[in-house]
């Protein structure tokens, strides 16, 4: 029988770190990004895990401010925008290199968005990053053909990056940051961390599966296969999730 991944951190939780993504991971994908929330018995959970993890953070797709409005849990720390921001305390912190793009990235967001309203998906300006929303379009895949041929060279030629999510077309700077890049140097500012897990449901995550030692895959009908067989263990939607995170706080 293989050992259990988690042992170790149950045993060990203060030389232990917890990171997890928030949409579809600890918040239940809903059909507009303004109507998710983490359940309150969740958020209890996540406090749980902070009076015992020495590192418990959240490593989100949105700017870490909205992360922060949607984990508010004192004692965790917010990773924004795939890993271009953080938040610590209430300063917001940018990788290297993003604030020169801010008004690109604001400008872009203005320039595909005409094309988005008439395929029904909508542009979200996240500041460092800009999202554009497929779930309520009437056709997410015909939307989603009609973004790549005529938004996505809009994106390139302002010098910009983009890439496909479950129900997203997301573009970004072209800096060296990613969930992985950002769990990698918050990791690095805790020497007494000897071992990390990161949860996610999304393609971003796989940059964050990188570089933990057990990789969490919040599995959906919808979950890329990817990021399936990359995993350590995958668990059954944000309630298996919630199990998982409990069964942490269960002292060995
Ligand atoms: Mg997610």
């Amino acid at each position: 029988m293989l050992a259990d991944p988690l042992l170790p951190f149950r045993d060990q939780p203060a030389t232990s770190a917890i990171l997890l993504d928030v949409d579809g991971t600890l918040a239940p994908i809903a059909a507009h990004p303004a109507l998710s929330l983490v359940p309150p018995p969740t958020l209890a959970i996540v406090a749980r895990l902070v009076e015992r993890f020495v590192v418990v953070a959240c490593v989100s797709g949105r700017s870490a401010r909205e992360a922060a409005r949607l984990v508010p849990v004192a004692g965790v720390g917010f990773i924004g925008n795939h890993g271009l921001e953080a938040l610590e305390g209430e300063r917001l912190r940018y990788a290297d290199g993003v604030e020169a793009w801010l008004p690109i990235v604001s400008a872009a967001a203005q320039a595909v968005t005409p094309i988005a309203s008439e395929v029904g998906a909508w542009v979200e300006d996240k500041g460092a990053t800009l999202s554009i929303h497929l779930r309520e379009a009437p056709d997410p895949a015909a939307a989603r053909a009609v973004l790549v041929a005529r938004a996505a060279p809009l994106i390139v030629a302002a010098g910009l990056r983009w890439r496909l999510g479950r129900m997203t077309l997301e573009a970004r700077p072209p800096i060296a940051a990613d969930k992985g890049t950002a769990i990698a140097a918050l990791l690095g500012r805790h020497a007494e961390v000897r071992r990390s897990l990161y949860a996610g449901d999304d393609l971003t995550d796989l940059d964050g599966f990188r570089v933990v030692d057990v990789a969490v895959a919040v599995g959906s009908d919808e979950t890329p296969p990817e990021l399936l067989s990359a995993a350590s263990l995958v668990v059954s939607g944000t309630t298996g999730l919630v199990d998982l995170l409990v069964s942490l706080t269960d002292s060995g």
